[in-house]
C-alpha cells in the first residue's frame, strides 16, 4: 500500500449512527457514514489530513465559497464483492479529474498519493457502512472549497478539502424522458463544462426545471454556439445505439469527461463492439429516430451507471424508443462493467483498488 509519510490522525465517533440506520432502505444522498476526511490548505501548503466524525461545519458568512462559488467536487464509488471484499472503482481517474477542475478554478492540487491514502483509510474506518448486494455501493464525495473570510473577488488563500461517503442502493429506477434543449446552455467553449465546479450545477437547475414542468425528467444539452450538436444528458454523458453501433459525443472542453463513459468506451472497444466517438448532430439523431434505426439511448455516470432513455423530444416532436428489455447493448455493457466492479470478472485494466479489511 502507498504511504506518503503523512500521518493521518483518526478521531473515532463515540456514537455510531450505524445501528440506527436501515441499510436496506436508504434514499440516495441523504444518509452519511460516521466519518469524514478533513484537510486544510493554509499558507501555500496542505496541513496533515485527519479523519473525524461526520459533523457540521462552522464557517464565516464572509467565506469566499458562499459568494463566488470557488468550489469543486467528485463522485466515485466503492463496491462490495460477493466474497465481502471491497474495491474502489478507478479512484485515480477521479483524483486526476479533481486536480484538473482545481487548476481551472485556481485552487490547489491535492497530491494524488495523499488523496488516495486518506480515501482508503476513511473506507477502512467506515467499512461497516458499505452495503452488499446488487445495486448497492458506497458513494464517495470528495470536495474542496474556498474558505477565506473575505468578500473581494480573487482566488482564496485558504481551502478545505473533505471526503464523506453515503451508502446507496439503486438510483434512477424509471427510464427517463428527455428533451433536447436548444435555448439554454450548460457549457460553452472556454468555459467550465469539463470541470465539476459547483456553479455548473446551480446554473443548470432552471432549464432542467422548465423541462420538468413540461413533463420531462431531464434535458439533453446541445452545444452553446449552434445548438446543433449533442453534448450530455443532464449530469450524465450520453450514448446512443444506431444501426447496432454505439455512438457518443467526443469531449472537447464543454463535455465532462466521465469515468463511466471512458470505461464503457474501453469495454466496447476491447470486446470489438462497433463504436463511434465523434460529434453527434441533433439532426442525425432525429433522422435515426424517425427511421427507426436508433434503438437505444442512455445516460452514463457513477451515480446511476446507466439511465435508460425511454423517449426523446426534439423541436416539439416526441419519439418513443423500444422497451428496456430490448436494450441489448446497454444491458450487456452495464453487466460487463458491474461484473468487474464486483469482482465477478477479471479486471484487465487494473480499474479496482482494494480496500484492506
Ligand atoms: C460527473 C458527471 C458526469 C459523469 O461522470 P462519471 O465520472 O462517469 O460519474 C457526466 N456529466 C456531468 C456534467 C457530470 O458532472
Amino acid at each position: 500500500m502507498i504511504t506518503t509519510g503523512q500521518k493521518i490522525a483518526i478521531r473515532r465517533t463515540e456514537n455510531s449512527r450505524l445501528p440506527g440506520t436501515d441499510l436496506d432502505n436508504i434514499k440516495f444522498g441523504r444518509v452519511f457514514s460516521d466519518h469524514m476526511v478533513v484537510m486544510d490548505h493554509v499558507d501555500g501548503s496542505w496541513g496533515a489530513p485527519s479523519i473525524v466524525p461526520f459533523e457540521k461545519l462552522s464557517m464565516s458568512p464572509a467565506s469566499l465559497v458562499l459568494h463566488y462559488g470557488q468550489s469543486i467536487f467528485e463522485g466515485l464509488k466503492a463496491y462490495r464483492s460477493d466474497d465481502g471484499s471491497v474495491n474502489v472503482f478507478r479512484p485515480q481517474a477521479n483524483i486526476a479529474r479533481m486536480n484538473r477542475s482545481a487548476q481551472r478554478m485556481c485552487m490547489p492540487q491535492v497530491p494524488e498519493d495523499l488523496f488516495l491514502e486518506t480515501l482508503i483509510e476513511l473506507l477502512k474506518v467506515d467499512q461497516a457502512w458499505i452495503p452488499g448486494g446488487d445495486e448497492a455501493a458506497l458513494y464517495i464525495r470528495p470536495f474542496m472549497y474556498a474558505s477565506d473570510e473575505f468578500i473581494g473577488v480573487r482566488p482564496s488563500d485558504t481551502y478545505k478539502f473533505m471526503i464523506f461517503t453515503c451508502p446507496v442502493r439503486g438510483y434512477y429506477k424509471e427510464p427517463v424522458r428527455v428533451r433536447v434543449e436548444t435555448d439554454y446552455s450548460r457549457a460553452f467553449p472556454g468555459g467550465t463544462g469539463a470541470t465539476k465546479c459547483a456553479g455548473n450545477y446551480s446554473a443548470a437547475l432552471y432549464p432542467a426545471k422548465l423541462a420538468q414542468e413540461q413533463g420531462f425528467h431531464q434535458l439533453i444539452w446541445t452545444d452553446a454556439m449552434t445548438h446543433r450538436y449533442i453534448e450530455e444528458s443532464g449530469t450524465m454523458n450520453v450514448f446512443f445505439v444506431v444501426d447496432g453501433k454505439l455512438l457518443t459525443p467526443e469531449t472537447s472542453g464543454t463535455i465532462l469527461e466521465g469515468v463511466t463513459r471512458d470505461s464503457l468506451i474501453q469495454l466496447a472497444e476491447r470486446a470489438g463492439r462497433p463504436i463511434d466517438v465523434r460529434q453527434v448532430s441533433v439532426e442525425e439523431i432525429r433522422k435515426s429516430l424517425e427511421e427507426g434505426r436508433l434503438t437505444e439511448a442512455f445516460g452514463a455516470g457513477t451515480a446511476a451507471t446507466i439511465a435508460h432513455i425511454s423517449a426523446i423530444s426534439i423541436g416539439g416532436e416526441e419519439f418513443s424508443l423500444p422497451p428496456i428489455e430490448q436494450r441489448i447493448v446497454a444491458l450487456a455493457l452495464e453487466k460487463e462493467l458491474d461484473d468487474i466492479r464486483r469482482g465477478r470478472a477479471d479486471d484487465p485494466y487494473g480499474w479496482l483498488v482494494q480496500v484492506p479489511a
